[in-house]
């Protein structure tokens, strides 16, 4: 009775996105394995064919962009405004953020030439942004932007190198409701994706120091408040609160995919299918 799938059979299981259970599934003989491994990948793989028909017929896009659309419907009806900001960052703005040469996210960076990269996140194009805006715009101003960041990551099934962030943003409010707001920030997209039973979690980041973590098994989400150490940079003095969320990661858990890839940016998966079936 305890005779499991070999590596091979458990890899092609797991790109066929089986659940845990089916992954777990035990035998008592190889000839009982094998021929229910065929009949396992029969059914994912039919799965799969049904899921891009679907797509093909019905939903006609894939679930980051349906999911990026519900996020901007949201957010925007509860007074944030959507902005778009550039892809490529200048050295200098990476390094306001205190990510220069001896930092542990610099040699996750993707340099095109020595002044420039791409943007391994979205907060110092909104700090700028920000800075403008308090000159134009009564407090507290609201603003988030959904692109994509980019880190050279070892590959797992977490990360991906190109990545499609949510960071959502609050400046101008009143120090003593920071936490409440983030709290509330944290709600609003969780509903909007569809997940439950999320906890938020304290930890420390390398660039925010301390941070409250949105998380349900792993990390789908940083939130970190101002007044912050790297406010002076940006020459900002208000209280503010941000949250950045990977949508690939909350697809992963909302459709109980197996890994990040599958939801991301990719030719071997379509929406979540894989493509070799
Ligand atoms: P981790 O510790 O898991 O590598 P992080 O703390 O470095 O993540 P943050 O900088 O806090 O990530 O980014 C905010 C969110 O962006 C994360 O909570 C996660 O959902 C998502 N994210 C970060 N890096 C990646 C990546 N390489 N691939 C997919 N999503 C990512
Ligand atoms: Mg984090």
């Amino acid at each position: 009775m305890n005779i499991t799938w070999t590596l091979i059979q458990k890899q092609r299981l797991q790109e066929l996105n089986a659940s845990e259970v089916q992954q777990e599934m035990c035998f008592e003989s190889h000839l009982n394995r094998n021929r229910a491994f065929q009949e396992q990948e029969r059914l994912l793989v039919n799965q799969g064919k049904l899921r891009l028909q679907e797509l093909r017929e019905i939903k006609k896009r894939p679930s980051l962009c349906v999911l990026e659309q519900k996020l901007v419907e949201a957010l925007t009806q509860k007074g944030f405004v959507q902005v778009v900001t550039p892809t490529i960052i200048s050295k200098v703005a990476l390094a306001k953020m205190s990510v220069s040469d001896d930092h542990p996210l610099f040699t996750q960076v993707f340099w095109l030439d020595p002044k420039r990269c791409l943007r391994p996140m979205l907060a110092p194009n909104l700090y700028t942004l920000w800075k403008d805006l308090l000159r134009l715009w009564k407090k507290p101003i609201r603003i988030f932007e959904i692109g994509t960041c980019y880190r050279k990551e070892s590959k797992g099934a977490l990360h991906l190198n190109e990545f499609t962030m949510l960071n959502l943003t609050e400046l101008g409010l009143p120090k003593d409701q920071r936490q409440q707001r983030l709290e509330e920030l944290a709600a609003l997209v969780m509903d909007t994706v569809g997940i439950t039973d999320y906890q938020l979690e304290l930890t420390t980041s390398v660039v925010y120091g301390d941070t409250l973590d949105v998380v349900k098994g792993i990390e789908l989400g940083s939130s970190a408040m101002g007044p912050h150490f790297l406010d002076d940079q940006w020459g900002i003095t208000d209280p503010w609160v941000g949250i950045g969320f990977g949508l690939e990661r909350l697809l992963m858990i909302k459709e109980e995919a197996q890994n990040v890839q599958s939801m991301g940016r990719s030719l071997t998966y379509l929406d979540g299918v894989r493509l070799n079936i």
